[in-house]
């Protein structure tokens, strides 16, 4: 897969009120273990399947999506978090510092698969329990700004 591959992903909430594809070019899943990232998820990382140049369409419920913009955050960038208002999941997020970037909560997505992350991030607050789960990838980083894994 190359940089420059675009993508097509579907996402839903856990209610289905909001229903949306993305599109864009493929930067590959990250694991988040920053505090923010385990609190927003309720859960012991973020998998965060993120995209450059994405265009969010909406199915239907784009009334249900309320954003949080996160200013207390481990990075100390803003970040804007988007979640469902009725059955609060959470669905994908942006950064105010990087332009044309999302990242899209990869559980949220309806594909099966499940993109295997190519970097762990804040790995300084992952539990000791949690194994190894990088896949390979001989490439950079996807965005200069990511802390080395
Ligand atoms: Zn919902
Ligand atoms: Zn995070």
């Amino acid at each position: 897969m190359t940089e420059d591959t675009r993508i097509t992903r579907s996402v839903r909430c856990n209610c289905g009120k909001v229903s949306f594809t993305v599109t864009g070019i493929d930067k590959l899943a990250v694991h988040c273990y920053c505090t923010n990232c385990q609190r927003t998820t309720g859960s012991a990382f973020a998998h965060n399947h993120r995209f450059s140049e994405a265009s969010i369409a909406f199915d239907r419920g784009e009334e249900f999506v309320k954003q949080y913009a996160d200013g207390n955050t481990d990075s100390k960038r803003l970040m804007l978090r988007h979640f469902c208002i009725n059955c609060g999941s959470p669905l994908f997020l942006k950064s105010t510092a990087v332009a044309d970037f999302i990242a899209v909560h990869e559980g949220s997505t309806t594909d099966k698969t499940k993109s295997q992350p190519v970097l762990e991030l804040f790995a300084h607050e992952k539990y000791p329990w949690i194994g190894d789960v990088k896949g390979e990838y001989g490439g950079p980083p996807p965005f200069p700004w990511d802390p080395q894994p």
